[in-house]
């Protein structure tokens, strides 16, 4: 089977599942979701993803369905059902099943959803251009919710404009992008934007993070600017699927790629660290 849908304890190809129209999902985008990669049917992070997911869920007070561990499990049956090569598993929670209003919805159980589809790692030696763009999203990024709009609007000018990513910033400070986590690296130190409540906190993030303190890197989270980004010595992007890539370009300007020892020592370490985790 090539993708796998899953739905409250029903499987299923993807592309035939169904979800009730009056899943809050579908018209609040009431919910909240990880992803993550798999290799050898083993899920990546997966301790780190489930909890950010508990944490998101206790911030907008949605109640998970099961136990932690249960959750795990189920998780873990979704990933064995499939090919054992490169996949990404994605799972979200939505508050319920109601007829629409906004307050919450009494007597109803949270909704379990996932998917699993094939998946190529993007090839890291291939660097990235990116554009900045002024973040418009709320004030709860820190949060993994399902409304993703500005995301996807940031996402998809950056596509046209032939990059790989749009670096958002409000008033000039830098946030991270529209899918991904940005940092930067200035005279042998990495510099990230704080985790908090303007960005997600990114598991690849805290790889990254855990990679600096293994290689001596120093590391600073604080808020950083557009001109302190123009003119870092590198730009790096993370994300649990695409890892870590270098932004070579931004605003069809030359930017980073100077301190190419850091990079690469970096881009190792979470390389190995992923490999190591999903080898059997
Ligand atoms: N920031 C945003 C807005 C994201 O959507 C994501 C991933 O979906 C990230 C950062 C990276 O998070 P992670 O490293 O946990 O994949």
């Amino acid at each position: 089977m090539e993708a796998l849908g899953y739905y409250n304890g029903a499987y299923g190809p993807l592309d035939e599942m169904t979800v009730p129209m009056t899943d809050r999902a579908v018209y609040y985008g009431d919910g909240v979701y990880e992803a993550t990669p798999t290799r050898n049917k083993v899920i990546y992070a997966l301790d780190a993803h489930v909890n950010r997911m508990l944490r998101s869920a206790s911030l907008l007070r949605i109640d998970m369905p099961m136990d932690t561990e249960a959750l795990k499990a189920e998780l873990k049956r979704m990933v064995a059902l499939v090919d054992g090569g490169d996949n990404v598993l994605y799972w979200q929670l939505s508050r319920g099943t109601a007829r629409r209003a906004h307050p919450f919805p009494e007597g109803t159980k949270a909704n379990l959803m996932m998917m699993i589809t094939p998946y190529r790692f993007p090839d890291l030696t291939q660097y990235v251009k990116c554009i900045t763009l002024e973040d418009t999203r709320f004030l709860h990024c820190n949060i993994k919710t399902l409304n993703l709009i500005p995301s996807i609007m940031a996402m998809q000018t950056a596509k046209e404009q032939g990059c790989y990513e749009a670096i958002l910033h409000r008033g000039g400070r830098v946030t991270e992008c529209s899918k991904s986590n940005v940092h930067i690296l200035k005279d042998g130190r990495l510099i990230t934007a704080p985790a908090d409540n303007l960005i997600l906190s990114g598991i690849a993030r805290a790889h990254l993070l855990e990679a600096c303190a293994a290689l001596g890197i120093p590391a600073e989270e604080r808020p950083y600017t557009v001109k302190e980004l123009m003119r870092a010595d590198e730009i790096l992007i993370t994300s649990s699927t695409s890892f870590l890539r270098r932004a070579v370009s931004v605003d069809g300007q030359d930017a980073g790629a100077k301190d190419p020892e850091n990079f690469e020592a970096l881009k190792s370490y979470v390389w190995t660290r992923f490999l190591r985790e999903t080898s059997v």
